[in-house]
């Protein structure tokens, strides 16, 4: 056999959580980060807001705080103990950070400075906490470059521009990984004792979307196709203030620095749907806010959107109308440049994308298909986790947002993303690294490559009737149509019915560019297959959960049922039919309330 690697761990990814995750495991074992792209295009790089630690640094806060508003806003979904677990470890994993070489804003008196997200609160008052830690709005890739350049400085091995095509499972355990090398179109055997996914989310299956062109789901599908469950697919998050029509995420951070929402009719309209928090309600809530002021006709001008209003004196004027003051008490005051400096790429998002400049205008906004809460389901060390019984995959791990702990439950607050890689990244590459040590390689299969040569053949010998594009631009109508922020019976069938016909049509898709070097056709193609494969589970999960919860919300079903769907959903394919299963939650100190922003 040729192109045949061995190294004890391999990680799938090189975004925040793949390099945590390679950075730790080549401490203890000899380890390899596969990427499909180069490490620093990670969609990492372009989070914007910041990492969640409560570290009190500008007001009162404590990790107790920070996990009851994780369960909060997870709709009471989440697993409490990795909850807990993830707010406790949040302090040391951002000092890890800094002390890395990370550059942090700060306070005048140099401790890393915090400002407001959504749902994170003081629990006593129930305002709005400073806890998110940032580098201006370039905090996603403060992370990446400063994880890529230790895991250099550490001498992990990479393999960029590989993408991961199959999983190789041998005796039941974890053997090893199948990629192609995109410059050369090669096929690529990686032997190993522990494989760790971390490969990002799948919102390219939404038409409007804040996500990279490389969230296509690839991990969690090729987990799917090799018989392993993914857990509480159906919570998908819509981020409330996307671009309008092109979607790029203006982060909630500029509603943190005192940006206000504002319908078509001049009105500030969250203190309506939020009294307490207003502007930073938890994302699921302000999405739905939004979307309800659009469909009652208060959209601006009749279109789908409407404005954030970050200008200067509207921050000044709103948080005198809130009695929002600084710790002092004295009046808050911002001037442009203050808001420039916070928000610079925000700021040259509008200048360049709508020619608006945020300063003296308002930014047309739409909510915007943002984060996968569902995944391959694991424990809080990363490991992959099969059944209701948490019974533990040999070898094989997962971290990020491909992901599912649960700490995010049915709605992810704003931050707690960036936090779950470093926590969970480091988690599994210490776990994996330490399976290695005590395990043997496995013996790879006659023939590795054969699954993956075989839909890469299919695709050059199909016959010819179809275009990928063409499927691809239906599907993500539909599922932002259908599958989105609001869903009911009629839509999800109707949409279930229409993947199975994309799915149908794409057997025939053939791609024309015969070619090996970088043969982004073929690519795509495939990266397809696996969108419709994730969006088939999506939408069969959504239409089987008959409830309204955190990022799931049904016209039909309007109200949270805890006495029938506090529960997991954990769905796998059988002979090639999906079939639901479910896992208990885990409650430790925090009965299920209903949610008051
Ligand atoms: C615009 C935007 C802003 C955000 N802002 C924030 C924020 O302020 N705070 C916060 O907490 N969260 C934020 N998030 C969410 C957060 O950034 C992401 O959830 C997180 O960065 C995902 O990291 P990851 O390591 O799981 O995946 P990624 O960083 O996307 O990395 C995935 C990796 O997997 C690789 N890969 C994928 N498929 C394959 C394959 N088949 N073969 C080989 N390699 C593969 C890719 O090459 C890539 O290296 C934001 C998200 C977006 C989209």
């Amino acid at each position: 056999m040729t192109n045949v690697h061995q190294f004890d761990v391999v990680v799938v990814g090189a975004g925040g959580a793949g390099l945590m995750a390679g950075l730790y495991a080549s401490r203890g074992a000899k380890t390899a980060v596969i990427s499909k792209l180069y490490p620093t295009r990670s969609h990492t790089g372009a989070a914007q807001g910041g990492i969640s630690a409560a570290f009190g640094n500008t007001e009162e806060d404590h990790p107790e705080w920070h996990t009851y508003d994780s369960v909060k806003g997870s709709d009471y979904l989440g697993d409490q103990d990795a909850i807990e677990f993830m707010c406790n470890e949040a302090i040391d994993a951002v000092l890890e950070l800094e002390h890395m070489g990370l550059p942090f804003d700060r306070t005048p008196e140099g401790r890393i400075l915090q400002r407001n997200f959504g749902g994170h609160t003081n629990n006593v008052t129930g305002k709005p906490v400073q806890r998110a830690c940032h580098a201006a709005d370039r905090t996603g890739h403060m992370i990446l470059q400063t994880l890529y350049q230790q895991c250099l400085k550490n001498k992990v091995n990479f393999f960029d521009e590989y993408q991961v095509l199959d999983f190789l499972i041998v005796n039941g355990k974890t053997a090893g990984v199948v990629a192609v090398e995109l410059a050369t179109g090669e096929l690529h055997t990686f032997q190993a004792k522990a494989v760790i996914f971390a490969t990002g989310g799948h919102g390219r299956i939404f038409e409007v979307t804040s996500n990279a062109y490389a969230y296509t789901g690839d991990g969690a599908a090729i987990l799917l196709r090799r018989g392993l469950p993914l857990e509480d697919m159906e919570f998908f998050q819509f981020h409330p203030t996307g671009i309008y029509k092109l979607g790029i995420l203006i982060t909630e951070g500029v509603r943190g620095e005192g940006g206000v929402l504002i319908n078509g009719k001049g009105e500030r309209f969250m203190p309506k749907y939020a009294p307490r928090v207003k502007d930073l309600a938890s994302r699921d809530v302000v999405s739905r806010a939004i979307y309800t002021e659009i469909r009652e006709g208060r959209g601006v001008n009749g279109q789908n959107y409407v404005y954030l209003d970050a200008r200067p004196e509207s921050v000044m004027k709103y948080a005198v109308a809130d009695g929002r003051t600084n710790l002092d008490g004295s009046p808050i005051t911002v001037t442009a440049d203050e808001l420039l400096k916070k928000l610079p790429d925000i700021v040259d998002f509008n200048r360049v994308y709508l020619g608006i400049d945020p300063m003296t205008q308002m930014m047309p906004i739409q909510p915007t298909a943002h984060y996968t809460m569902g995944g391959i389901p694991t424990n809080k060390y990363g490991e992959v986790v099969i059944d209701d019984k948490n019974t533990v995959y040999p070898g094989l791990y997962a971290a990020g947002e491909c992901a599912c702990v649960s700490v995010h439950g049915a709605n992810r607050l704003g931050t707690n993303s960036l936090l779950d890689l470093i926590v969970f990244g480091k988690h599994a590459g210490l776990r994996a690294a330490e399976y290695a040590r005590q395990a043997d390689f496995q013996n790879l299969p006659d023939d590795p490559t054969a699954e993956a040569r075989a839909q890469f053949d299919g695709f050059r010998s199909g016959s010819g009737k179809e275009n990928a594009f063409d499927i691809s631009r239906d599907m993500k109508k539909i599922m932002f149509e259908d599958v989105g922020i609001y869903r009911n019976e009629k839509g999800m069938k109707s949409a279930i019915e229409k993947i199975a016909e994309w799915k149908e049509r794409f057997k025939h898709v053939r791609v024309t560019d015969t070619g090996r070097i970088f043969n982004t056709e073929l690519l795509n193609a495939w990266e397809l297959g696996n969108m419709l494969e994730i969006a088939g589970v999506i939408a069969e999960c959504a239409l089987n959960r008959t409830e309204s919860r955190g990022g799931h919300s049904r016209e039909d079903f309007q109200n949270r049922d805890d006495v029938n769907w506090l529960k997991h959903t954990l769905a796998r394919q059988v002979n090639g039919r999906l079939q639901i299963g479910y896992k208990p939650v885990v409650i430790t100190k925090y009965q299920p309330k209903e949610r008051v922003y």
